[in-house]
């Protein structure tokens, strides 16, 4: 199966602003922020959606959760920040390899668009 964007980006065949990695996880910039702090968190282990995701990903998706704060705090906004997972197209899912929006830094509307 060819790869994912962020695959491609996770292995470093396309070029992203990387802010986090560990074992599991990447973060980079998103390279159309919707937000002065607009970072992707992105698992390493692709996964097409988050309702494709199995007990067996339990681990990794509380990680990515434990993670996100994180990042949040290392840019500065550690006390409020949104977190956003885009479930399938309809939802406005455009890269199908599992993802976490992280957004800061300015004033945040709900409901979301
Ligand atoms: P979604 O629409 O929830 O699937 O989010 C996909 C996100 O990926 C969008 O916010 C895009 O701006 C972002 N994006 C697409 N291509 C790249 C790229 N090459 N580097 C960083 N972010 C990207």
């Amino acid at each position: 199966m060819s790869k994912t964007l962020f695959e491609k980006i996770i292995d470093r065949e396309l070029p992203a602003t990387i802010v986090y990695e560990d074992e599991l996880c990447v973060a980079f910039r998103d390279i159309n922020p919707g937000a002065p702090t607009h970072i992707l968190l992105v698992p390493r282990q692709p996964m097409v959606k988050l309702s494709d995701a199995e007990p067996s990903d339990q681990a990794l998706l509380g990680h990515l959760m434990l993670t996100a704060p994180k990042i949040a705090a290392a840019e500065g906004y550690g006390d409020a920040f949104r977190l956003v997972v885009n479930n399938g197209a309809a939802a406005g899912q455009s890269v199908f390899h599992l993802h976490l929006h992280i957004l800061a830094g300015r004033p945040m509307k709900w409901p979301p668009g």
